[in-house]
């Protein structure tokens, strides 16, 4: 995969990431089955839980299959938590943490976020780490502020070398139709690469998220500094998330 910190030929192709959040069923996945792309991105697909075996029999071999949380936990009296390493066992290579949605919702903090990367990574699972500012940050002039807290917070003591990617999602663009212009992303993205440089040496894949779809994929995938997508809503769709996948 592009995310590994040895690989360099592959830093040109895209990685395209799809979030179901709490949707999609098995009729859903099923359509997935005959799934497509003919240009050579890498496709990822992060399901809800109970989707995940499925994916594993049903999905054509160059998918890889996500998760989008775990728990900041290795085991124990969690009731209702999913662990890294039961993950694993089901096959996941990558699983998003740090999603506002999380950290809105579920409260989660930068500390919560670090030890979620910490235990994906301990077992071998690749974590997208999603950073990203509010609509009144950014009418703040806050977005690299927020965004250079959150990459110390939940990114910056990671110990090297590893894979990992981060994504960057403005919350403010998640589900409204809403994008940053193409100066915004090519410019925040600089921004973010600069401030994962001032820790690690090697390359790590920046994907831009919110409200990414087959329309404005073409244009946002070709700024410089966006290594690929997340995509919400627009990857329920199979052919707007195939379209997406051949950006
Ligand atoms: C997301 O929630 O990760 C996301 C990118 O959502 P959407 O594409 O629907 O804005």
């Amino acid at each position: 995969m592009s995310a590994d910190p040895n690989s360099t030929t592959r830093i040109n192709s895209k990685i395209i990431a799809a979030n179901w959040k709490m949707n999609g069923s098995e009729e859903l996945l099923k359509e997935f089955s005959e799934f497509e792309v003919t240009k050579g991105n890498d496709v990822i697909m992060c399901l809800p839980f109970t989707l995940l075996d499925l994916a594993n029999t049903l999905l054509p071999n160059f998918i890889k299959i996500g998760a989008q949380n775990c728990s900041e936990e290795d085991k124990g009296a969690f009731t209702g938590e999913v662990s890294a390493s039961m993950l694993r066992e089901r096959n996941v290579s990558y699983v998003i943490v740090g999603h506002s949605e999380r950290r809105t919702l579920f409260r989660e903090t930068d500390s919560t976020v670090f030890r979620k990367v910490q235990l994906a990574l301990k077992n071998g699972i690749i974590p997208i780490v999603c950073i990203g500012e509010t609509l009144l940050e950014k009418k703040k002039k806050k977005t690299f502020e927020v965004l250079d807290r959150q990459i110390e917070g939940s990114i910056s003591k990671i110990e090297t070398p590893v894979q990992l990617i981060v994504a960057y999602e403005p919350v403010w663009a998640i589900g409204t139709g809403l994008t940053p212009n193409i100066n915004e992303i090519e410019e925040t993205h600089f921004h973010i690469k600069q401030k994962l440089g001032e820790f690690f040496d090697f390359y790590i894949p920046i994907l831009y998220g919110g409200s990414a779809n087959s329309e404005n994929c073409d244009e946002i995938i070709s700024v410089p500094h966006v290594s690929g997508l997340l995509v919400g809503g627009a990857s329920l769709e199979k052919r707007h998330f195939a379209k997406i996948c051949n950006c």
